[in-house]
């Protein structure tokens, strides 16, 4: 994205070093692949996937809106990132793994149909989703949403899909503007938590407790996906929340815990945001942990 962006890509490399600990040995660990082109049709129309291929620079950047640049390599880690949704759905799906987290860059939850915004270009969570129902017959999908910024592209492609809950816990008044209470949806199936800048883990906990976790459990849902955004940590340098890194553990052993009784246990988690190197990747380390069923303090 250019010299002093956040969304840079020691963020990969923390999480990678994090997850080199001897305690995450037991992980199947895949490369994730080049998306068909099929899989990010199923989001977003050949128009747009054309218009990027024409917007990508061959030297230097290219800026698509003022925070959102394309290098002449951001393009293809796009295609991996929503191949690397694709992939992880399919071992989940297929019983290959227990459930999957897509440690990949650029994010995808402010991406529409039709356009990128706020370091995303396509939406990578709705690709998993969409590959689901395509590829494997889920009926519904729940996607759980605990970015610090609202994820109005994810909202705006399930507006009017009965089949896929959205819900999202983040920082409101903040960027992106939508993400109130009274965006539900068509059918009913948006369900937006915000939270009041300076919230801590507490505030969290009962907003997934009281509005988001009864509604996935309600829903039934035969998937889980997590946008995994880890920027509603404290110390994370665009997000005004007050989370630590046991908070994402805990909400992931919630989810967990519906997964195992609804849908086998079945969750595929990708990374959104989280600028904070350190903090990214323990919330990581901690959000991991809990994936793969390990009680206890993430960083000791
Ligand atoms: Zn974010």
């Amino acid at each position: 994205m250019g010299p002093g962006h956040p969304e840079r890509p020691e963020r990969l490399r923390a999480i990678m070093q994090g997850l080199e600990q001897a305690r995450f040995a037991s992980l199947i660990r895949l490369s994730a692949p080049r998306a068909e082109p099929e899989a990010l049709q199923r989001v977003h129309p050949q128009s747009y996937l054309s218009a990027l291929e024409r917007a990508a620079p061959r030297e230097g950047y290219a800026a698509l809106d003022a925070d959102t640049l394309m290098c002449p390599k951001t393009l293809e880690a796009a295609w991996r990132a929503a191949g690397g949704a694709v992939a992880a759905v399919d071992e989940v799906m297929s019983g290959r793994a227990d459930n999957a987290f897509v440690a990949v860059r650029p994010p995808g939850h402010h991406a529409g149909a039709h356009n990128p915004m706020g370091f995303c270009f396509f939406n990578n969570i709705a690709v998993a989703a969409r590959h689901a129902e395509a590829a494997h017959g889920t009926e519904r999908v729940a996607i759980v949403d605990f970015d610090v910024h609202h994820g109005n592209g994810t909202q705006e492609i399930f507006w009017a899909d009965e089949t896929t809950l959205f819900c999202s816990t983040h920082q409101a008044p903040f960027y992106p503007g939508t993400g109130g209470r009274n965006e539900t949806g068509v059918h009913d199936t948006i369900v937006n938590a915000p939270l009041l800048a300076g919230s801590t883990g507490e505030a969290f906990k009962e907003a997934l407790a009281d509005r988001i976790l009864p509604r996935v459990r309600d829903f039934a849902p035969d998937l889980i996906l997590i946008s995994a955004g880890f920027d509603a940590h404290e110390r994370d340098p665009l997000g005004g929340l007050r989370l630590r890194e046991a908070d994402f553990g805990d909400a992931t052993k919630r989810l967990m815990e519906i997964a195992d009784r609804r849908c086998g246990g079945r969750i595929v988690s990708m990374l959104e945001g989280g600028y904070d190197v350190d903090a990214l990747s323990r919330s990581v380390n901690a959000h991991v942990l809990a994936l793969m069923g390990v009680s206890g303090d993430a960083n000791t």
